[in-house]
């Protein structure tokens, strides 16, 4: 099958990967859509040192198991399911998890991959596949309510306009904070307006900064940003290192909140009642063969969100 593989050097488009086959809880599902995100890039540039198929950003149809036939979307953490995180539902952080294109897992930028039938939900019909293909980062952005909490009336700053902030910014503004997303290439997204999210770099001090830049001067000006006693939420992983003064942290006493992946659910659920739109925030859209070039785009300046159709 055509598969899209890290291994040395740059990643390439490989076109007799052996299909995967269904083992001790694991079915396949054949990818429709992918989408490429931040992480994806860090990979290649070493990030986890991960090598197999990139991907985990997808919907696919289920070929296995009660699913089969039907479109889904699924968590990317493959969990031990004896240990104490897996226990509380928390498989995200199982210490010998494996998690979909990112830790000894193949992913989804493949014609099939294999999954844990437990991650999978099926996506309801009122969503598009292209939307389906972003519940995972939607997901990613609803963690943030499940660490700081109700943010109704809660002051936020975004930092960072690229794939994930506008979605952060969406998910945070429809539970009723009140948003500010800042960035290099806010002309685009100009109809996140009348969802009431401010576009700006206004000086002041929010209740939660949420850093989605990944950057040394974002990271800086997240620690500025916030006020005493508030909240600065971290959202980006990166395969580089930073060396950030945290003394401001203390003197304000800032709670710093890491955040990564979060639970499907949410995220289908604002997809399908339109609390979340993503569908302007496509950039553009490849075919699996033209994977390669996929990427190279996806890594240029002022590019969202590049899907992979995969059928
Ligand atoms: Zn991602
Ligand atoms: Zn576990």
């Amino acid at each position: 099958m055509l598969a899209f593989v890290l291994q040395e050097g740059p990643p390439s488009l490989v076109r007799n990967r052996p299909y995967p086959e269904p083992h001790h809880g694991l079915v396949r599902v054949r990818t429709l859509v992918a989408g490429i995100c931040n992480t994806d890039l860090e990979l290649t540039r070493g990030y986890m040192g991960f090598r197999g198929v990139l991907g985990h950003e997808f919907v696919g149809e289920a070929l296995d198991g009660k699913f089969t036939g039907k479109r889904v979307v699924g968590g990317i953490n493959f969990g031990c399911g004896r240990c104490e995180a897996c226990a509380q539902g928390l498989a995200r952080h199982c210490p010998e998890r494996r998690v979909l294109g990112i830790v000894a897992a193949d992913g989804a930028l493949a014609e099939e991959f294999l999954i844990p039938e437990a991650n999978l939900l099926e996506v309801p019909a009122t969503v598009s596949d292209e939307s389906a293909a972003f519940a995972e980062p939607v997901a990613a952005a609803c963690e943030i309510l499940e660490q700081v909490g109700a943010v109704k009336d809660r002051s936020v700053l975004v930092i960072g306009d690229g794939k994930l902030g506008p979605l952060v910014a969406q998910v945070l503004g429809s539970d009723g904070a009140s948003v500010t997303l800042e960035g290099r290439h806010l002309e685009q997204l100009g109809w996140l307006r009348e969802r009431d999210i401010r576009l700006a770099s206004e000086e002041g001090r929010y209740d939660i900064v949420v850093e989605v830049t990944g950057s040394r001067e974002g990271f800086a000006r997240a620690i500025r940003m916030c006020r005493p006693r508030g909240t600065l939420v971290l959202k980006t992983t990166v395969g580089r290192k930073h060396e950030i003064d945290l003394t401001p942290l203390v003197i304000n006493e800032i709670t710093v909140v890491g955040s990564r992946c979060g639970r499907m659910q949410p995220a289908l659920e604002r997809l399908a009642d339109g609390r979340v739109n993503v569908e302007p925030l496509i950039s553009v859209r490849f075919s699996l063969v033209d994977v390669e070039r996929a990427f190279e785009t996806a890594a240029q300046r002022g590019v969202r969100k590049v899907l992979v159709m995969a059928y």
